[in-house]
């Protein structure tokens, strides 16, 4: 569902992503792991065009999002992301936040939309916070909103760039577990995450970058028990 092919970044002369290849299957979770300035957000935000690359090809559903031509609405409604700042608007409620984008941006019918996005906050057990604006909810529930409003658009894949690095020690658990039980329910997940258990335990397929490349990669048993290379394994002595 999401293929990236020699996918290079520059950003002026400097290059952050040098030729970043691997495919992720319907359903599959991904995680994406590195040192800080290793390029993880560069790269997820690629993936959805918010950055355009400068060299390689990346694919979503059959949408290359590296056309010139690219539309980007229908990659919008394919792709949902959801970041570590959740940008919520602050003057809307959870519902209204919810609601917004399958009614300004898919012209939906107001109704249908209302009964989904209850639906979703159920889902990402905010039943009770529908008419919460975002500063009367914790860092956690807001995330939790962020993620009912990227479902909204029902999209094949999430992309998740470090949306539990903000939040509290106890408020990131409620979060890990929203995700967890959407990777259960089959949605696809590309993750950038600093959340080592989480990622054992929910990952399908571990890539460790480090200075733009993919240094290692591996499902989770193999890649945390028997990492090889010299850059994998000190990084992870100074996570796990
Ligand atoms: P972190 O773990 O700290 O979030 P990261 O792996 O997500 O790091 P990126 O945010 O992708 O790293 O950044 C990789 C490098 O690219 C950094 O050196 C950063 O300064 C640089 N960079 C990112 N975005 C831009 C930009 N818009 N313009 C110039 N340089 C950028
Ligand atoms: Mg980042």
């Amino acid at each position: 569902i999401v293929r990236l092919a020699d996918v290079h970044k520059s950003f002026g002369s400097f290059e952050v992503l040098k030729g970043i290849s691997f495919n992720v299957r319907k359903g599959e979770v991904v995680c994406i792991i590195g040192p800080s300035g290793s390029g993880k957000s560069t790269l997820i935000r690629c993936v959805n065009a918010l950055v355009p690359v400068s060299a390689g090809s990346i694919q979503v559903e059959g949408i290359d999002v590296t056309d010139p031509r690219l539309d980007k609405l229908a990659l919008r409604r394919k792709v949902g992301m959801v970041f570590q700042q959740y940008n919520l608007f602050p003057h809307k409620t959870a519902l209204q936040n919810v609601m917004m984008a399958p009614i300004h941006v898919l012209g939906q019918d107001r109704r249908e939309v209302e009964a989904r996005a209850r639906i979703l906050l159920a889902k990402v057990r905010l039943a009770g916070k529908e008419d919460a604006y975002p500063g009367e909810l914790s860092g956690g529930q807001q995330q939790r909103v962020a993620i009912a409003r990227s479902l909204a658009m029902r999209p094949d894949v999430m992309l998740f760039d470090e949306v539990t690095a903000a939040l509290d020690p106890e408020t990131v658990k409620e979060v890990l577990v929203t995700i967890r039980e959407l990777a259960e329910e089959g949605m696809t997940c590309m993750l950038v995450t600093h959340e080592m258990n989480f990622a054992r335990d929910v990952a399908d397929h571990i890539y460790f970058t480090d200075r733009g490349v993919i240094v290692e990669h591996g499902p989770p048993a193999t890649f945390f028990a028997s990492a090889q290379d010299e850059r994998t394994r000190r990084f992870l002595s100074q996570v796990l």
